[in-house]
């Protein structure tokens, strides 16, 4: 592709941001947050969701009552064949827009399992490991023909990457090799006009957390003390992040890792 045709597709892409949005893990926390700021800022969204088709139903509701488009799918990340499955789940709800051009790509889809290495069983380490890591890579890999010129992915990695949390070895390991993915795919997609980065949230009030940080003032406590900003993240600060790194704005940002942990532990 020539300077030329990627200029064009940059003016294009200043002038709409009217293409497909597909979030991964979408129908809660994060994800949710992440596909209604798409849809508010013009993004067709298709909400991925793993089982709970309520929940999904609700985030594409909510899009579409303030304005927006979006449809909901359903893939289990953790099938082997999370590539393909995930692409015909989506290709049977698009409809008309099956042949359309993915505009935006965010992997934020994720698990964490608790517990010191000494607890860590194979299966569960396995399982991690296939929903952050391997299906992500599956994804994007089924995805590339599809991906506009000029296109976004982001995805959703971990603070847990920069601060050591011994209970969480297994999950870091996952989300480290999701940031080794952003650089090398960032230059490969490059000559498309494609960018590649990754968002690292902190500790964020979702569900993820809801045992052991929701009404619990003491840890609460520790994890504001720990942040320059000096509160909990929400879903929404996160997902600005990432519309920011979706939006034309960010178009000369790739292969970068953003800290979006309210300056934890600096
Ligand atoms: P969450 O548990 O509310 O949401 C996780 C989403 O992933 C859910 O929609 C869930 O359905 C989906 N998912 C899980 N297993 C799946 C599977 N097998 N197949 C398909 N989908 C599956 O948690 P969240 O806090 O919204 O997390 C979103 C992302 O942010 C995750 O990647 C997580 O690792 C990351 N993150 C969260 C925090 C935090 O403190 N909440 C901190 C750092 C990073």
């Amino acid at each position: 592709m020539s300077d030329t045709d990627l200029r064009d597709i940059e003016a294009l892409n200043a002038r709409t941001s009217d293409g497909i949005a597909v979030v991964t893990g979408a129908s809660r926390g994060i994800g949710a947050a992440i596909a209604g700021r798409l849809g508010a800022d013009g993004y067709t969204v298709a909400v991925h969701y793993r089982q709970d088709s309520t929940a999904a139903t609700d985030v594409v509701e909510k899009i579409t009552a303030a304005g927006g488009t979006a449809f909901s799918f359903a893939a289990d990340l953790a099938e082997p064949d999370t590539g393909t499955a995930f692409w015909a789940s989506y290709d049977a709800a698009a409809g008309a827009l099956r042949d359309v051009p993915v505009r935006v790509l965010v992997n934020n889809a994720g698990i964490v399992v608790n517990g010191v290495i000494e607890e860590t069983a194979a299966e569960d380490f396995i399982r991690q490991q296939q929903i952050n890591t391997t299906a992500p890579f599956l994804i994007i890999k089924a995805a590339l023909p599809r991906l506009a010129d000029g296109g976004r992915v982001v995805n959703v990695s971990s603070g847990a990457t920069r601060v050591p949390i011994p209970g969480i070895i297994g999950y870091t390991m996952t989300k480290g090799a999701l940031e080794a993915l952003t650089l090398p795919l960032a230059q490969h997609l490059g000559p498309r006009g494609i960018t590649v980065n990754a968002v690292r949230p902190g500790t964020t009030d979702t569900d993820m957390n809801a045992d052991w940080l929701r009404g619990n003032s003491e840890a609460m406590a520790t994890i504001v003390a720990q942040r320059a900003l000096g509160r909990v993240g929400g879903p929404a600060d996160i997902a600005d992040v990432v519309a920011l790194l979706a939006s034309h704005d960010a178009r000369w940002i790739t292969g970068q890792i953003i800290d979006a942990t309210g300056g934890e532990r600096l």
